[in-house]
């Protein structure tokens, strides 16, 4: 996606080899025309597919995933990242370990907002290792749900998340494809649209 390329070249900051900043318009501040687009965009690829409910990670999965979710006209559920295991309640958890963190967590979601015959768009900021997008995809499955796809706006594709998820069965579909990350360095290479 062009426009978003763009905006990371303008706006982006590459803080080492492997972590970039893009808190003036995903992360931190939010640019809703962007995300505007970027749902029309997705719900372009996406559409007529079927697709029941739009999945995102907290917090910043949110934005992009409830513009797609509005244009495909169906909801959009946060998956939760709590500090604990909730011990009763009925909810899906799985442990994730936070790429820019390094801490971990536990992915949450309630089964009330999913049912076996659902079929989840998992929408999501950034694919590193594809720790997110795994866990994300295990709480789905684990309802008896299934998943149509994982769309994803920054894909470090020098990372092995892609492998990791499509060696698991997954379609993977990125707006931006970044290469090579670098000081003063953000090195594009095609992406899927
Ligand atoms: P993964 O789970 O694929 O290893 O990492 C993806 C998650 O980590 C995303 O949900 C995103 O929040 C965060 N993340 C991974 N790489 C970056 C990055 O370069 N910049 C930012 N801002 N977040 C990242």
């Amino acid at each position: 996606m062009k426009l978003l390329e763009e905006k990371i070249r303008q706006e982006g900051q590459a803080l080492s080899e492997t972590v970039l900043k893009v808190d003036s318009f995903v992360n931190h501040q939010v640019d809703p025309v962007l995300m505007q687009q970027i749902g029309h965009t997705f719900a372009q690829h996406y559409r007529g597919k079927g697709i029941t409910k739009v999945f995102t990670i907290e917090s910043s999965g949110i934005a992009p995933a409830l513009t797609t979710a509005l244009e495909l006209g169906v909801p959009m559920v946060i998956l939760k990242k709590q500090t604990t295991k909730v011990l009763n309640g009925d909810v899906y958890q799985t442990n994730i370990t936070s790429f820019t963190k390094g801490t971990s967590y536990e992915l949450t979601l309630s089964a009330k907002y999913i049912q076996p015959d659902d079929k989840i768009l998992i929408i999501d900021d950034f694919l590193a290792n594809g720790e997110a997008a795994s866990g994300a995809s295990r709480l789905v499955e684990e309802a008896g749900a299934s998943i149509y796809g994982i769309g994803i706006l920054i894909e470090k594709s020098f990372q092995k998340g892609r492998k990791r998820l499509e060696d698991a069965g997954y379609d993977v579909c990125s707006l931006v494809r970044i290469s090579r990350l670098g000081r003063d360095l953000i090195e594009f290479e095609e992406a899927d649209i």
